[in-house]
Protein backbone atom coordinates (compact mmCIF):
# COMPACT_ATOMS: atom_id res chain seq x y z
CA UNK A 1 0.00 0.00 0.00
CA UNK A 2 1.44 3.52 -1.03
CA UNK A 3 2.06 5.58 2.65
CA UNK A 4 1.01 8.67 0.65
CA UNK A 5 -2.93 7.62 0.09
CA UNK A 6 -3.55 7.37 3.65
CA UNK A 7 -2.87 11.24 3.07
CA UNK A 8 -6.06 11.61 0.96
CA UNK A 9 -7.04 15.20 1.97
CA UNK A 10 -9.99 15.41 -0.28
CA UNK A 11 -11.06 12.36 1.20
CA UNK A 12 -10.41 13.19 4.71
CA UNK A 13 -13.11 16.79 3.69
CA UNK A 14 -15.86 14.26 2.49
CA UNK A 15 -15.35 11.66 5.69
CA UNK A 16 -16.23 15.12 7.45
CA UNK A 17 -19.59 15.14 6.40
CA UNK A 18 -19.94 11.34 7.51
CA UNK A 19 -21.74 10.63 4.12
CA UNK A 20 -21.85 7.36 2.14
CA UNK A 21 -18.32 6.91 0.14
CA UNK A 22 -19.94 5.88 -3.35
CA UNK A 23 -22.52 9.14 -3.57
CA UNK A 24 -22.09 11.17 -0.81
CA UNK A 25 -25.28 11.58 0.06
CA UNK A 26 -26.88 9.00 2.21
CA UNK A 27 -25.94 9.12 5.71
CA UNK A 28 -23.70 6.30 7.28
CA UNK A 29 -24.63 5.62 10.39
CA UNK A 30 -27.64 5.01 12.23
CA UNK A 31 -28.21 8.40 13.75
CA UNK A 32 -26.13 11.31 14.83
CA UNK A 33 -25.36 9.93 17.77
CA UNK A 34 -24.90 6.28 16.68
CA UNK A 35 -21.44 4.64 16.04
CA UNK A 36 -23.52 1.94 14.75
CA UNK A 37 -23.09 1.45 10.73
CA UNK A 38 -26.46 1.08 8.38
CA UNK A 39 -26.10 -1.56 6.13
CA UNK A 40 -27.30 -0.62 3.05
CA UNK A 41 -26.80 3.61 1.69
CA UNK A 42 -30.28 5.01 1.79
CA UNK A 43 -29.73 7.06 -1.62
CA UNK A 44 -27.99 4.54 -3.82
CA UNK A 45 -28.61 0.92 -2.03
CA UNK A 46 -24.46 0.36 -2.19
CA UNK A 47 -24.21 -2.35 0.61
CA UNK A 48 -22.49 -0.57 3.76
CA UNK A 49 -21.84 -4.19 5.37
CA UNK A 50 -19.51 -4.98 3.25
CA UNK A 51 -16.68 -2.77 4.86
CA UNK A 52 -13.84 -3.86 6.82
CA UNK A 53 -12.51 -1.30 8.69
CA UNK A 54 -13.11 -3.08 12.23
CA UNK A 55 -10.67 -1.75 15.09
CA UNK A 56 -8.71 0.39 12.92
CA UNK A 57 -10.27 4.22 13.69
CA UNK A 58 -9.95 3.55 16.93
CA UNK A 59 -6.74 2.41 17.13
CA UNK A 60 -5.37 5.40 14.93
CA UNK A 61 -7.01 7.79 17.17
CA UNK A 62 -5.02 6.01 20.57
CA UNK A 63 -1.74 6.63 18.60
CA UNK A 64 -2.65 10.28 17.28
CA UNK A 65 -4.22 11.38 20.89
CA UNK A 66 -1.90 9.83 23.17
CA UNK A 67 1.21 10.90 20.93
CA UNK A 68 -0.73 14.53 21.09
CA UNK A 69 -1.96 14.37 24.66
CA UNK A 70 1.37 12.68 26.83
CA UNK A 71 3.92 15.67 25.57
CA UNK A 72 0.89 18.42 25.98
CA UNK A 73 0.56 17.17 30.18
CA UNK A 74 4.25 17.07 30.81
CA UNK A 75 4.54 20.48 29.18
CA UNK A 76 1.41 21.59 31.34
CA UNK A 77 2.62 19.81 34.14
CA UNK A 78 6.31 21.48 33.64
CA UNK A 79 4.58 25.01 33.40
CA UNK A 80 1.90 25.26 35.62
CA UNK A 81 2.65 22.39 38.30
CA UNK A 82 -0.99 21.48 38.99
CA UNK A 83 -2.40 19.45 41.59
CA UNK A 84 -3.11 15.62 40.09
CA UNK A 85 -6.91 15.92 40.07
CA UNK A 86 -6.67 18.95 37.57
CA UNK A 87 -4.68 16.35 35.10
CA UNK A 88 -7.23 13.94 35.70
CA UNK A 89 -10.18 16.02 35.13
CA UNK A 90 -8.56 18.06 32.20
CA UNK A 91 -6.89 14.92 29.95
CA UNK A 92 -9.88 12.90 31.15
CA UNK A 93 -12.19 15.27 29.65
CA UNK A 94 -10.34 16.61 26.60
CA UNK A 95 -10.00 13.10 25.75
CA UNK A 96 -13.41 11.51 25.57
CA UNK A 97 -14.50 14.93 24.01
CA UNK A 98 -11.39 14.34 21.08
CA UNK A 99 -12.07 10.77 20.69
CA UNK A 100 -16.18 10.84 20.84
CA UNK A 101 -15.78 14.19 18.04
CA UNK A 102 -13.67 12.54 15.50
CA UNK A 103 -14.63 9.03 15.91
CA UNK A 104 -17.52 9.01 13.09
CA UNK A 105 -15.74 11.31 10.97
CA UNK A 106 -12.21 8.72 11.42
CA UNK A 107 -14.44 5.99 10.57
CA UNK A 108 -15.89 7.25 7.54
CA UNK A 109 -12.29 8.60 6.41
CA UNK A 110 -11.11 4.32 6.63
CA UNK A 111 -14.27 3.10 4.84
CA UNK A 112 -13.73 5.88 1.91
CA UNK A 113 -10.12 4.31 1.96
CA UNK A 114 -11.34 0.50 1.36
CA UNK A 115 -13.95 2.21 -1.07
CA UNK A 116 -11.45 3.75 -2.86
CA UNK A 117 -8.36 1.51 -3.09
CA UNK A 118 -9.97 -2.14 -2.30
CA UNK A 119 -13.70 -1.54 -4.70
CA UNK A 120 -12.92 -5.42 -5.28
CA UNK A 121 -14.22 -5.95 -1.70
CA UNK A 122 -17.48 -3.83 -2.52
CA UNK A 123 -17.92 -5.92 -5.71
CA UNK A 124 -17.56 -2.88 -7.21
ZN1 LIG B 1 -24.78 6.10 -1.25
Amino acid sequence: MNIFALSDVNLLKKALACKCPKCQKGDLFRGPYSLELKDRCEECGFDISKNDSADGPAVLLIFVLGALFVPLAIIFENLFAPPLWVHAVLWGALSLICTIGSLKPLKTYVIGLQYKHRASDWGE
